[in-house]
């Protein structure tokens, strides 16, 4: 590939609401802050599997989930994975269903384009109050997230 190609390839692909879903999830984290909350290693297994439950509905879902205490890193998930980090001793729901929606968004599902979002803010809805659900709405709008809204049941 030259150089050209290479730059226009990688404008294509790069991970443009990144940053925008990041804020709306922030957002709602600070207007809904009883859902960031402890997560005792070992009750917290316990907690985050009835959350995923929840959250998906009727749709069968095999993920492990992992917790690490980390300060530095961010959690993440690939191949059936949720790998949770904790800091300070917190886990928020909402990056619980972050990982989450990376697993059901399938292969090559690392970014944070309209496909993800519009799946994180189907869980956040079957999962948590309506007021988290409001709340993520409402990050999305401020920060110009681009998304559908699923029909529950959809995934
Ligand atoms: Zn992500």
């Amino acid at each position: 590939m030259n150089i050209l190609r290479q730059i226009i390839f990688s404008l294509k692909n790069r991970d443009r609401q990144r940053s925008r879903v990041y804020s709306a999830e922030h957002y709602a984290e600070k207007a809904s802050p009883r859902y960031t909350h402890f997560a005792p290693m070992k009750s917290g297994k316990t907690t985050v599997k009835s959350l995923i439950a929840k959250s998906t509905g009727d749709a069968r879902i095999n993920a492990t989930i992992s917790f690490r205490k980390s300060d530095t890193l961010q959690s993440w998930a690939s191949c059936g994975v949720i790998n949770l980090c904790i800091r300070n001793g917190m886990l928020s729901d909402y990056e619980v269903l972050h990982e989450l929606a990376h697993l059901l968004q399938g292969e090559g599902g690392a970014d944070h384009g309209k496909e993800f979002a519009s799946i994180f803010l189907l869980l956040v809805k079957q999962g948590l109050p309506q007021e988290c659900y409001d709340a993520l709405l409402t990050g999305y709008k401020i920060h110009r997230v681009k998304y559908e809204i699923m029909k529950e049941g959809e995934l």
